[in-house]
């Protein structure tokens, strides 16, 4: 019997915890991971869970303005609310503001989208960046180098180098190498860049395991952050943790920032060295799942005072993804049929796994575009490419829904930044922003990339 799985798979496609490794390789019954489904109630009051979204004269708005007036009901559009991310980033620097000085950096790995990001950094968002790639299209939206916190693993020599002359904020060690190359820069330059190690303070779980490649166990990062406070190149500002994932428990965010705050406090006492900076990491689940689930982020920030509110002279540091950027986008899509397999209705839909990856069988919960009075049922909802892939099992949704087209929620996190031109079209991409939208990928964009990445000309066809 495969185990059930009752929590979400996490990105990468690992289990959750508690889950046999071996279950996951059998098929599941279908509809067994991720949230339950939006009920009747909660779709036909959206806006309640999910404040951009309403139904105005039988028709989804967003922001206020019909679905109508944003997309023409063909093919599909990834429809990005960039007043939503803001919000969202607010909503985190009003919770912990009161209690802690604190940065809000979002990881930009959930969503590269420039007219995303740049009203954000308007907001006075900073940016977590894991890689050269991603330092570089900070560089070029503008961020100011005191407002980046560089993770990932081994930089080249160049990009350390870079990295250091520009004076970025903080940048994150995770082994032994790492710090003697940093160092190595560093000396050569003469300057002395400021530092994190990075620490699994949590016991081992599926999504960071003991065989994960991130992070040190706590008496490593110890050792580690001892080297670093003794160097004469680095200047070691304290400890990194990005170890949950999907998070709506305020109590395990508090057991982590209690663990992070012990370890400061006992590295401080040992060794005379203040640590001022905690980064906390992101890990925290999508804001509206998050809400749905009868939490806000004022208790996260509650979870952590309760934690660190004793020690003094604290920075705390948060690197938000999912919270930020997961209900910022909605996808509209078309419906291309419908079909009946095995006592089950599937709407098949334009929008694909090619953009929206398969985390969990209610990763994308669909919205009917018109909620009329007809009688709802239980639909699967599913792309048609080759994959046995699905975007939402068991919605609850109109008989007619299929005419209209849906909207999924949910689509703004981890998905555009890893679409792919595999087997069926992408759909349109676009930024909402103050009433206005703005296309930033159509058709010839998504030709103008095959073109480039497999050498196939389909102009004029
Ligand atoms: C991915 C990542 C984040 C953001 O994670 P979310 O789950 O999207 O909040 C933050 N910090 C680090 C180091 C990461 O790798």
């Amino acid at each position: 019997m495969p185990q059930p799985i009752t929590a979400h798979a996490s990105l990468d496609g690992s289990v959750p915890p508690g889950t046999a490794t071996v279950a996951a390789l059998r098929p599941l019954p279908l509809g067994q991971t991720g949230p339950p489904g939006l009920t009747r109630s909660e779709i036909e009051n959206i806006h309640d869970l999910l404040a951009p979204l309403s139904y105005l004269d039988g028709e989804l708005a967003v922001e206020g303005i019909p679905v109508s007036r944003l997309w023409d009901g063909s093919g599909s559009l990834l429809l990005y609310l960039a007043d939503r991310a803001v919000d969202n980033y607010r909503s985190i620097h009003q919770a912990f503001a009161p209690h802690f000085d604190v940065s809000i950096n979002c990881a930009i790995k959930a969503c590269y989208v420039s007219g995303v990001l740049s009203a954000l950094l308007e907001a006075g968002a900073g940016v977590e960046v894991a890689s050269e790639l991603e330092w570089r299209m900070a560089h070029r939206l503008g961020v100011n180098p005191g407002q980046i916190v560089v993770n990932g693993m081994f930089r080249s020599p160049e990009h350390a180098r870079r990295l250091i002359s520009q004076e970025t904020h903080l940048l994150d060690i995770d082994s032994d190498e790492e710090l003697e190359r940093l160092e190595f820069a560093a000396r050569q330059l003469g300057m002395r860049p400021q530092v994190l190690v990075r620490v699994n303070p949590l016991p081992a779980d599926a999504f960071f395991s003991d065989r994960s490649k991130l992070g040190l166990s706590p008496d490593d990062a110890y050792r580690l952050l001892e080297r670093a406070a003794g160097s004469a190149h680095l200047e070691a500002r304290g400890l990194h943790a990005h170890q949950l994932s999907r998070c709506a428990d305020p109590a395990l965010f508090g057991r982590l920032a209690e663990r992070m705050g012990e370890l400061r406090a006992e590295f401080s006492a040992a060794t005379g060295a203040p640590l001022d900076t905690l980064d906390l990491g992101g890990g925290i689940e999508t804001r509206y799942l998050l809400e749905r689930a009868g939490h806000t982020i004022g208790d996260f920030a509650a979870a952590a005072q309760e934690a660190l509110g004793d020690q003094p002279g604290l920075h705390l540091l948060l690197e938000p993804g999912r919270y930020v950027f997961g209900d910022a986008a909605i996808g509209l899509t078309s419906v291309l049929g419908t079909k009946r397999r095995a006592g089950q209705d599937w709407l098949i839909t334009h929008i694909g796994c090619n953009l929206l990856p398969p985390t969990s069988d209610r990763a994308y919960p669909p919205l009917p575009i018109r909620p009329t009075g007809e009688t709802w049922s239980r639909f699967h909802v599913a792309d048609p490419t080759p994959a046995p892939s699905r975007l939402h099992l068991d919605a609850t949704l109109p008989g007619d829904a299929a005419q209209h087209g849906l909207a999924l929620i949910g689509c703004g996190a981890y998905t555009a930044v890893r679409a792919s031109l595999w087997s069926t079209d992408l759909p349109d991409i676009a930024v909402l922003r103050g009433g206005r939208k703005t296309v930033i990928f159509d058709r010839a964009g998504q030709d103008a990339a095959v073109k480039t990445l497999f050498g196939i000309d389909l102009d004029g066809i």
